[in-house]
């Protein structure tokens, strides 16, 4: 079971003027199938009805008087026929931007883009905004978010986290798509970007291990299965702790070192957790395939 219970996966569209950086933000991570390219061809009937998010990209390091106009085209169209898809608008290539110069753009994109919808009446249409670069871990966390939007089980897998870690002494839980390394849940405290970018340098490490000494042969794919952990101490008293929840699914917690003694009471917890998840995807794959039985008939 993955994150969307192993069958239809929720299809994000990757909008945006051309040089805007759709294809460098593709080439970054391997999300087979759900990422679509925006083709001018394509018939906006058939693409819009199936689409859970559409993400557009615009450049901030460039002039943007044409892509709000194209956002705006883009996103009423799209609306029209389909007013269930969520609108994310990475205001992209902020790297080399000063934090006032970043906070400043995001006003000035945010203020033009629903100026422009005020004055077609759609105020209803709702436009999120994120600050997007390549080169750090702001395009993953962008990407984290409008995953999350999609996943109907978020709040289930959000109250699990907080009971997991409160009983075990943890201080804060991710629940990664190992592949694209998107956190698809956390416990409700609030994530820093340098935790997450520990979490995902460690799914590096411990993918990159078990690649030059974990595989059998026989399997393809990445290499990780049942048995794969790992255990990282930080030199400031505090320890990572990596642990395989489901075929696609990983946990990384942080806690300190005090609390990782108890680690057969974690470990116990753990137990309980994982079983818990499995059973959320679960249920999710049997209600979507009698609903599928349903729409056969
Ligand atoms: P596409 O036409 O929308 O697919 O755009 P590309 O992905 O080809 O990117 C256009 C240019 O923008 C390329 O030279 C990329 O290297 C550059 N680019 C993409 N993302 C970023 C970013 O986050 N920061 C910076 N500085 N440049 C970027």
């Amino acid at each position: 079971s993955d994150p969307f219970g192993g069958e239809v996966k929720p299809r994000i569209l990757l909008m945006g003027l051309r040089r805007s950086g759709k294809s460098s933000i593709q080439k970054i991570w391997d999300f087979p199938g759900q990422i679509d390219f925006f083709d001018p061809t394509f018939d906006y009937e058939m693409i819009f009805r199936g689409t859970g998010a559409l993400i557009f990209v615009i450049d901030s390091q460039d002039d943007y008087v044409e892509a709000l106009s194209r956002l705006h085209l883009t996103v009423t169209r799209a609306y029209k026929v389909n007013p269930n898809i969520n609108f994310e608008v990475f205001i992209h290539k902020v790297d080399g931007l000063s934090d006032d110069h970043k906070i400043e753009k995001q006003r000035d994109i945010h203020k033009r883009a629903n100026d422009d919808l005020a004055d077609a009446a759609l105020e209803r249409i709702h436009l999120s905004f994120y600050l997007t670069s390549i080169y750090d871990h702001s395009i993953f966390e962008a990407f984290s978010k409008v995953v999350q939007k999609l996943i109907p089980q978020l709040p289930t897998l959000e109250n699990l986290l907080n009971i997991f870690i409160s009983n075990s002494g943890i201080e804060k839980a991710f629940l990664f798509d190992v592949v694209s390394k998107i956190y698809i849940a956390t416990d409700s405290s609030p994530v820093d970007m340098q935790t997450y970018e520990l979490c995902c340098d460690m799914i590096d490490v411990v993918i990159d291990i078990s690649c030059i000494y974990g595989l059998t042969g026989e399997e393809a794919g990445i290499p990780y299965d049942k048995e794969s952990m790992a255990i990282i101490r930080l030199n400031n008293t505090t320890v990572m702790y990596l642990k395989e929840v489901t075929k696609f699914l990983a946990l990384v917690c942080f806690l300190r070192e005090e609390s990782f003694e108890r680690k057969g009471l974690i470990d116990y917890n753990f137990h309980c957790f994982r079983k818990a998840i499995q059973e959320v995807f679960d249920v999710r794959v049997k209600v979507q395939k009698s609903r599928k039985l349903l729409s056969q008939r």
